[in-house]
C-alpha cells in the first residue's frame, strides 16, 4: 500500500465555526496495491488527512478471486509510522527484513513499527480464495519517528457482546479495557458487527477526533446514511454517538487526540519535512542497510515513483 499524493497532512478544524461537531462525508477512491483485490482508499484526502494520528485507511475486499490472484506486495520500505492490519476475511502471510513471518488470519492484527526503517512483503496465502482486510498508517510523533522497527502480531484482541452486537478492541482503551496494541498517542479503534439491525449510544471523548466507516452494510449518524466505502467524518466535540447499524452491518470507529503537527505522506513514507523523505527514498533506491533484506521473497523489490518536488 502507498500514498502518492504528496500534500501535507493538516487537518482543517474539527469544529464547525457555531460549535456543532462536523459530519462530512468522505467517499472513498480506488487504489491499486498489488493483486486483483479491489481496493477503496479513505484516508488521506484532501477533507480530511488525518483522524487522530491514524493517517491512512485502505478497506482491502470484500473480494473472491481465484487461487493465487489475491494480495501480492513486493519487498518495500516504510519509515515514520505504524501498519495496522485487522483482518476480516481470508489469510495473509507478512515477512519483513527483521525476519518475521507470520500469518495473519481474521480476528487478528499485525502491527508493524517502520521508526526509522524496515521493509516487508504481503501475500495472501497459496491456495486462499478471500480477502477482506482494514489497512491503516499511525503516524509516530516526532519525538519517536526514528524509534527502533519492531513487529507485533496480537492474536486475541478484547472481544464482548453489547447492545445486541459484537465489540472488538482494535486498539488503545475504551470503558475499561485495554487492548495490546503498541501505541505512541492517544488513539482508539473498534469493530462492531450487528447481526440483526442495533441503535447504539457509544461513549466518546470530546478531545479525540473519530470517524466511521461501514466495512459491510450501512450505518445511519445524526439523521444521514452511510454505506460501504462512505467515511463519516465526525470531528471532535462530541461526548457520545447516536448510530443505527443495519442488519449485518461492520463498521469501524476510529478516533484520536488531534495528531498537533504535520506530517508529509509520500509513497511509503511518513516524515517531516522533504530532506527526510528524500534520504529514504534515496536509501531504498541504493539498497541501504536501513531497510534491510527478506528473506523467502521471490520476486523484484517495488521501485519508488520519482519524489514530486523539485530540487531536494
Ligand atoms: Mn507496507
Amino acid at each position: 500500500m502507498n500514498d502518492q499524493d504528496p500534500v501535507g497532512a493538516s487537518s482543517p478544524d474539527s469544529h464547525e465555526a457555531d460549535g456543532v461537531p462536523r459530519l462530512q462525508r468522505i467517499v472513498a477512491r480506488t487504489a491499486e496495491i498489488g493483486g486483483e483485490v479491489p481496493v477503496s482508499r479513505l484516508l488521506p484526502t484532501r477533507q480530511r488527512r488525518m483522524v487522530g494520528a491514524w493517517c491512512f485507511l485502505d478497506h482491502a475486499g470484500p473480494a473472491g478471486f481465484a487461487p493465487g490472484a489475491g494480495m501480492r506486495v513486493g519487498p518495500h520500505p516504510h519509515i515514520g509510522l505504524q501498519t495496522f492490519t485487522w483482518m476480516i476475511e481470508g489469510e495473509v502471510l507478512h515477512r519483513d527484513s527483521l525476519g518475521h513471518v507470520q500469518v495473519i488470519r481474521p480476528g487478528q492484527v499485525n502491527l508493524m513499527t517502520a521508526g526509522r526503517g524496515i521493509s516487508h512483503t504481503e501475500e495472501s496465502l497459496a491456495g486462499e480464495r478471500r480477502l477482506h482486510a482494514a489497512q491503516l498508517w499511525i503516524a509516530l510523533p516526532a519525538a519517536d519517528r526514528d524509534c527502533t522497527p519492531a513487529f507485533d502480531h496480537y492474536p486475541d484482541l478484547p472481544l464482548w457482546d453489547e447492545q445486541g452486537c459484537r465489540f472488538t478492541l482494535l486498539a488503545g482503551r475504551w470503558g475499561g479495557r485495554v487492548a495490546p496494541v503498541r501505541l505512541y498517542s492517544p488513539l482508539v479503534g473498534i469493530d462492531v458487527h450487528a447481526p440483526v439491525e442495533a441503535r447504539l449510544r457509544l461513549p466518546l471523548e470530546p478531545g479525540f477526533e473519530y470517524c466511521v466507516l461501514p466495512l459491510d452494510g450501512a450505518v445511519t449518524v445524526d439523521g444521514e446514511r452511510f454505506g460501504v466505502n462512505e467515511l463519516a467524518d465526525l470531528g471532535s466535540g462530541r461526548d457520545g454517538l447516536d448510530i443505527l447499524l443495519g442488519a449485518g452491518t461492520r463498521a469501524l470507529l476510529l478516533g484520536g487526540a488531534p495528531f498537533g503537527s504535520e506530517v508529509l505522506m509520500w509513497w511509503n513514507f511518513v516524515g517531516h519535512d522533504k530532506a527526510e523523505i528524500a534520504r529514504a527514498q534515496r536509501d531504498w533506491e541504493i539498497g541501504s542497510e536501513r531497510f534491510g533484506r527478506i528473506e523467502g521473497w521471490d520476486g523484484p523489490p517495488l521501485v519508488a515513483p520519482p519524489l514530486p518536488w523539485v530540487g531536494v
